[in-house]
Formats: structure tokens, sequence, C-alpha cells
């Protein structure tokens, strides 16, 4: 076969093919970092697997970089480049769940917010981002840690298979059992060893949690994050932390006086029993005197 033309791409996918002449081009090359900012040749709105196997074909018959762009939160940028063509799966993020079985099927496009809310009706999950907008697809494929990665491994450790895309346009399955060589690549060597159309999760019971954000004075950083570290080595595997620097937003559970001051955050979150959470996280309240929190019991996405 000869090389494809923009046209006869059009004509064979699903999805849209967005190129410089669109009016959507500027929405279209788009990505989280508002820093980058690179103009593709074409954007390829897949729709289905079938879209990605000819989006590859395309970019590799005319010599063209591909870039996959999942969820779009790569700080470098890695879900777009210049000149060549983006494969965006953004559109394809259905999850199903198979609740008898326990796991779960993303696809490619999904985010961590349309993951977890459809693994929460079953009163299940896996390991995934802290931020319910980053995508499954980049933040597995680099490992992916979160809240729940203490008791239940990084987001690649929960994953059973995943459908991918070769460079050669080919849709294979990467298993334990199948292509095991490429399925142990896709666990953690990030987006270089094909387009993954959909992963399949491992789930565990975990349903509502206990957590919430607590801020602390920003001098008092030093102490709480050596606390956090010295607390965490040992606590309970249920428990899951995320320290972080907040700029406190306009949100009623902190002083209005004190929005826009930077704060020192744990984000906290045990997902043992709910009777039990209050004294596992009240364990952070010791570090420092808290100024403001908002802690609780929770559907698991709401603290996401
Ligand atoms: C606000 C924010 C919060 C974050 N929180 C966490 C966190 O809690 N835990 C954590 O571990 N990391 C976190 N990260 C880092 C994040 O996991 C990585 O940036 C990740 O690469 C983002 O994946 P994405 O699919 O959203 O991004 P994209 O930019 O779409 O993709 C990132 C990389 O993965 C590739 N890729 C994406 N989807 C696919 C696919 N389906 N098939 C093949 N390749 C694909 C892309 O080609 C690119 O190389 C966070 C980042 C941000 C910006």
């Amino acid at each position: 076969m000869g090389k494809l033309s923009i046209d006869q791409l059009r004509e064979r996918v699903r999805g849209a093919v967005v190129t410089p002449d669109d009016e959507s081009y500027d929405e279209a090359r788009k990505v989280h970092n508002a820093m980058i900012d690179r103009r593709p040749a074409a954007v390829v709105h897949c729709a289905n697997a079938g879209d990605v196997m000819a989006t590859v074909d395309f970019a590799r018959e005319n010599g063209l970089d591909l870039a996959v762009r999942g969820g779009g939160h790569s700080v470098p940028g890695f879900g777009t480049c210049d000149g060549g063509v983006v494969a965006d799966l953004s559109g394809m993020r259905g999850v199903r769940v198979d609740a008898a079985g326990r796991t779960a099927r993303a696809e490619g496009g999904a985010t961590w917010g349309d993951f977890n809310a459809a693994t929460y009706a079953f009163g299940l999950a896996a390991t995934g981002g802290i931020i319910s907008t980053t995508g499954v697809g980049g933040l597995t494929l680099g490992g992916g840690i979160g809240y729940l990665a203490r008791g239940l491994g990084l987001s690649c450790d929960n994953l059973v298979s995943a459908d991918v895309v070769t460079a050669d346009g080919r849709l294979v399955v990467a298993s334990e059992e199948e292509n095991a060589d490429l399925f142990w690549a896709l666990r953690g060597g990030g987006g270089n060893f094909g387009a993954v159309t959909s992963f399949e999760f491992r789930l565990s019971p975990v349903k509502d949690i206990y957590g919430g954000p607590m801020l602390f004075e920003l001098a008092d950083a030093p102490t709480v994050l050596r606390s956090f570290a010295d607390h965490i080595a040992d606590a309970p595997e249920e428990l899951g932390g995320f320290p972080a620097f907040q700029i406190a937003p306009p949100l009623p559970f902190i002083p209005e006086d004190r929005h826009g001051d930077t704060f020192a955050l744990i984000v906290a979150c045990w997902s043992g029993p709910l009777d039990e959470g209050e004294r596992a996280v009240g364990a952070f309240r010791d570090f420092a005197p808290v100024v403001a929190e908002h802690v609780g019991p929770m559907p698991y996405p709401a603290l996401n």
C-alpha cells in the first residue's frame, strides 16, 4: 500500500482529523501544561482501536513523528509534537467493570476520574493518581503512585493486560501470558512501546475512605515533612498521604483572611475500616498546629 494522504486518513477513521487549516486546531493541539505550544501536522481524535491503528500506519508511512495523547498531563508535553501526528485518545474514555471478576477495563484515553467513578459503584478501586483529571494511560505506563499505593502497589502493579497498537499498526494483547516482554515494558517504561487502546486492571475493595486535606503553616513545613516521612514508614498500609505545598483556594473551610496564602499540606487517605479512620489520620495533627482541615468520611472519588 502507498502512503496515505490526510484525505485518505479522514476517510479511514471514524474520529475527526484536525489540521492547521481547521478552526478547532488551536483547541485540538492544547495539552494541560500551557507552557507547551506545539504545532502538529494533524491531530486525530481517535474513536476506537481501528482509528489508532490507522493513525499509527499514517504516521509510519509518511515518516512523521507520532505522539499519543491520553489524559494530556505530561509536564514536558509528550502527548503532542511539532510537525507530526497526534493520536488523541481523549474521546476513548469508556470504563467497563467486571464486579464478579474484580477487574475493570479502561479505554486508553480515560482519566482517573472516569475510572474511579465507574468502579466506586461496585465498592472497588485500583491505585490511581491523586487528581481526577490525570490520564490512566500516561500515569500507568509511568508506574503510577497514589493514595492506595502503599497497600495495593503502583498502578502498573494492578495492570492485568493491555490492548496495544504496535509501531507496525497491529493490535496485540500484552499480559503475563501473551507478549510478556511487551507487558513488562509497559509497566513503567512510559509511552514508547505502543499505543494502548485499553487497560485491564485488577480491583480491590475500596469504597468510602476517611481523609481529606490538612493545612499547616509554611514555617512548619520542615517539621511536617520530616514527621510525615517518619510516621508513614511504619504506618498501616491502608494509610496514604500526599504532602505538598498549596496556595489556599477560597474554600469555606479555610479562614477567609488566609485565602491566597501558601501552606504546607497533607492530604490524608485512610482506606481501612471507617471507624478506625479518625485515629489513623489524626496522627498527622500531632506534627504541627493545623490551620484548617476538611477531613472526614467521603467517597474515594471525591478525594480525587
Ligand atoms: C496535575 C497532575 C497531577 C499528577 N498526579 C500524579 C499522581 O498522583 N501520581 C502519579 O504517578 N503521577 C502523577 N502525575 C504525573 C502523570 O502521571 C504523568 O504526567 C503522566 O504521564 C500523565 O499521563 P496522561 O495520560 O495524563 O498524559 P499524556 O500527556 O496524555 O501522556 C503522557 C505520556 O504517556 C503516553 N500515553 C498516554 N496515554 C497513552 C496510551 N493510551 N498509550 C500509549 N501511550 C500513552 C503519552 O504518549 C506520553 O508519552 C501528575 C501530573 C499532573 C500534571
